[in-house]
């Protein structure tokens, strides 16, 4: 992914097309974000950008699971480490993909990154964040995989139209 790409650096709010229970959205519009506040008001801004060897690098934890295809990008693992509570909220969104969808599974592009390709206060950064889509690379399950993400206990999902953008506390 390169830098500009957007990823929640921006994103309108917008009304959710459709909820299960409470105000929970079921699905997300391309384009649009829940809670409709900014990301940083919801899971906090980074403090500093994790550097491996750090005490902060030797906290992330490796999210891979058998239910999980990692595209590991820059092939040097660094996509499948994050936070812990990350990992939780993940490995739930696996398991509700699998249920939605037979046969697919969940897909994860980014998660910590430590080349700077995001915008410069980004999530990633922390390993707090993750960028997802269906194994199938179907863009119009999209929206309902931000609804799962949500169901799963992401406190941030965004809907960036090319992929689900979750964080974390
Ligand atoms: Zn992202």
């Amino acid at each position: 992914m390169l830098f500009g790409s957007g990823c929640a650096e921006t994103g309108a709010p917008g009304p959710p097309l459709g909820r299960d229970s409470g105000a929970r959205p079921a699905a997300l519009a391309p384009g649009t974000h829940f809670p409709p506040v900014s990301e940083a008001r919801i899971v906090g801004g980074i403090s500093t950008r994790v550097k491996r060897g750090s005490p902060a690098f030797r906290r992330l934890v490796r999210g891979a699971t058998p239910s999980i295809v990692f595209k590991d990008e820059e092939a040097t693992g660094a996509d499948l480490l994050m936070t812990p509570r990350l990992r939780t909220r993940l490995h739930e969104l696996a398991r509700l993909v699998t249920r939605e969808w037979p046969g697919v599974r969940l897909r994860v592009t980014e998660a910590w990154d430590e080349d700077s390709e995001h915008g410069e206060n980004s999530i990633h950064y922390e390993g707090r964040a993750v960028d997802v889509t269906t194994s199938d690379r179907d863009r119009r399950k999209l929206g309902r995989l931000a609804g799962l993400a949500i169901q799963a206990g992401f406190d941030w999902v965004s809907h960036e139209r090319d992929h689900v953008h979750a964080s974390v506390r």
